[in-house]
């Protein structure tokens, strides 16, 4: 029997895309290639735009709010709290449970979810999309739709290959590891439970950070570079003056009998999303923040956004790449324009400049400049639209005023070319 939609890959972006369908009738089949609850290199970090999106995730689920951002550099540290009180900035999940929700919640709304199946092949027919799968045990299938989504991520490409769809090619690399720590100094160094992101362009990344997220009883470690080894991670856990210290009493902890992990993330937006039946959404489509590279929420948003184009694609019974082509015009002006494009600007700036180490000090010393960060509340209080502080242009502006005060008029001429980029990479 030939389903409305297939979606491949059941992670945050597919599972939504598949509850957004279930639940408004479509017949839908979810195929995910893993067992549920196997455990996927995260940090878990979940901003707010996800609880305001999606609502509020189950107490099962939540591991903990983030009370609190800090931002580190190899000898010092700032603090940000959320601008308003009693907001917290998101919340902290591990990835297996989050995933198992989102998947199960799909099943609910009524899609058929096939786990240990993996997509291997697709065609596009004038009347169909046809995918063949084989199962962990090695039995093959072929599943019929109107519609494809590819919601794979970046662990294969065999669906793009054999359809010539785009698939990801500039991605960055990371190596995550977890530990167990005792609850009482969570509470004591990491204030309850917080997010904790440290540049240092020699001794962590020159295009990237090293992280420490906590949860209940743990802690999630990690770096992200272009080319990395476990190597970098073991030595920033053991040697880095800002970082080791932070991790004193931590416990390596075993997932699988394995302490380190490596995972890739998308680099850049794919340049097509869109085909005739067939839409690419979250990962797979290199829907990323480029500065912090957070992609839960848009992985979410996109799969959100495919599903109502998708509903309407199926009413109208019209599959073609020029009908299925909002789907691009949608997350331009709802993912793109309000979020993804600014992270271009800063991405530019810390990444691409050769001054990381010099912006992340002015970050830090913003927030430790007890009177400029106290009118910058000020100001954020009254300003809806700013939801970050360190996001926002008006933390930009103090950062340009502490390098014009820090550094000689040519070195500062020379670092604000790079905030001001045009056409940054
Ligand atoms: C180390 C690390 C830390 C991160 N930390 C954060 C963070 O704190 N906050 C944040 O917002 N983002 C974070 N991210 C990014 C985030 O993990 C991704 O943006 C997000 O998982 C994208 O969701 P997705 O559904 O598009 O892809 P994925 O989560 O990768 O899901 C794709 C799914 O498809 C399945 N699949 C793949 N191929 C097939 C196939 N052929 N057949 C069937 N199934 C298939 C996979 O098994 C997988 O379950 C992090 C990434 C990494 C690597």
């Amino acid at each position: 029997m030939k389903a409305d939609a297939i979606v491949v890959g059941a992670g945050p972006a597919g599972s939504t895309c598949a509850i957004e369908l279930a639940k408004n009738g479509a017949h839908v089949i979810l195929l995910e290639k893993s067992a549920i609850g196997r455990y996927k290199p995260c940090a878990g970090g979940l901003l707010g735009a996800n609880e305001e999106e999606f609502g509020k995730l189950p107490n099962s689920v939540r591991q903990q709010s983030i009370n609190q951002v800090v931002i580190g550099t190899k000898d010092r540290i700032g603090k940000m709290n959320p601008i308003h009180d009693g907001e917290k900035f998101g919340t902290l999940v591990y990835r297996t449970e989050y995933d198992r929700y989102l998947a199960e919640s799909a099943q609910s709304a009524g899609a058929e979810l096939y786990t240990e199946t993996e997509a291997i092949s697709a065609n596009r027919f004038n009347d169909r999309i046809e995918v063949e799968t084989i199962s962990k045990n090695g039995e093959k299938n072929t599943f019929l739709s109107n519609l494809l989504v590819i919601a794979t991520g970046l662990s294969s490409s065999k669906i793009q290959r054999s359809l010539g769809v785009e698939y990801p090619r500039e991605t960055v690399n990371c190596v995550q590891a977890e530990f167990t720590i005792a609850d009482s100094i969570i509470e004591e160094r990491f204030g309850g439970g917080d997010i904790e992101i440290y540049w240092d362009a020699k001794g962590i990344a020159s295009h990237g950070y090293a992280w420490i997220f906590t949860k209940p009883g743990g802690l999630t470690v990690g770096v992200l570079d272009y080319f990395i080894k476990v190597e970098r991670l073991k030595k920033i856990i053991k040697k880095h003056p800002a970082i080791s210290p932070r991790l004193q009493g931590a416990q390596p902890l075993l997932i699988e009998k394995r302490h380190y992990w490596a995972a890739s993330i998308p680099d850049r937006i794919s340049e097509y999303t869109y085909y005739p039946r067939t839409l690419v959404i979250g990962d797979a489509a290199g829907f990323v923040d480029r500065m912090n590279y957070e992609g839960i929420y848009y992985a979410r948003k996109s799969g959100k956004i495919a599903a109502e184009v998708i509903l309407k694609a199926i009413s109208r019974k019209n599959f073609s790449a020029a009908y299925l082509g909002r789907y691009e015009k949608r997350w331009n002006r709802e993912i793109y324009l309000p979020y993804l494009l600014d992270s271009r600007f800063t991405h530019h700036f810390y990444y691409h400049s050769s001054y990381l180490d010099e912006f992340a000090k002015a970050v830090v010393d913003v927030l430790n400049d007890e009177t400029v960060i106290k009118k910058l509340y000020q100001e954020a209080r009254k300003n809806k639209e700013i939801k970050y502080l360190y996001k926002s242009e008006i933390f930009q502006l103090e950062m340009v005023k502490k390098l014009q005060e820090t550094y000689d008029k040519e070195t500062f001429n020379d670092m604000y070319k790079h905030f001001i980029h045009e056409n940054p990479v």
